[in-house]
């Protein structure tokens, strides 16, 4: 019965996939499974020295960091962010999150992580989209992981430019302070998994762990759904 429903309601408002433009199998969501397995994926969390660890050595509280997939100019990881970022397409955040969750998961990467946290958009940004992708990507991890989503604790509180086109330095002064923590003994003896999109020089991510690192025993780690090469 479900099927016959499910090819009604197909073939009056066909379930395309976002980058073939294929329709969906019934089980498929947003991706298909041949889009799916082509995901230029970076196998970071697998290694000992990729390009991500260097932009946080050192920090004492630092744990483990990884990007699930490559983000090229015009490539499909571009289209598939452009489409949850600004044409509202929350649930493929939340989806592409979610499969990140299950590879990470099956090779036991991030299993000591008590608490996920969503890089926060300033309030006037997430009124204007109406949501905080980072915050769809960290719902799809922790549906897979069972870890409980704060969008409380860590605030942003300065409404920053965009940071295309800025130079490594020009990014970094541009977030600086740019972030507040409102409960912070919730972190204390916690390790936190901050969640962005996108990784490309990481000044966002390191002014949130400037911000975090004020607080007594916390381990931080770092979850992207892509970077830039
Ligand atoms: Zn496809």
């Amino acid at each position: 019965m479900t099927t016959i429903w499910n090819d009604l309601l197909n073939l009056f408002d066909p379930r395309l996939c976002q980058l073939c433009k294929k329709t969906l199998l019934p089980e498929e969501r947003e991706l298909c499974l041949h889009c799916l397995c082509d995901l230029p994926r970076t196998y970071y969390h697998r290694r000992d020295d990729h390009p991500l660890l260097p932009i946080f050595a050192g920090i004492s509280s630092f744990r483990h960091v990884t990007a699930f997939l490559f983000y090229r100019e015009g490539g499909c990881v571009q289209s598939l962010i452009h489409s949850f970022k600004y044409r509202g397409n929350k649930q493929l955040a939340e989806r592409l999150g979610r499969m990140a969750a299950l590879e990470l998961k099956a090779d036991g990467f991030f299993h000591d992580v008590d608490v996920c946290v969503p890089v926060p958009l300033h309030r006037r940004k997430q009124r204007t989209r109406g949501y905080n992708q980072a915050e769809w990507i960290a719902r799809g991890l922790a549906e897979v992981y069972h870890y409980p989503v704060d969008t409380q604790t860590l605030v942003r509180a300065v409404d920053t430019d965009t940071q295309t086109h800025k130079s490594a330095y020009e990014r970094r002064m541009n977030v600086a302070e740019a972030f507040r923590l409102s409960r912070p003994e919730q972190f204390a003896d916690k390790h936190v998994l901050l969640v962005d999109d996108v990784l490309t020089t990481g000044a966002t991510l390191l002014s949130c762990i400037d911000c975090l690192m004020r607080i007594p025993r916390i381990s931080i780690s770092v979850f992207t759904l892509a970077f830039t090469m």
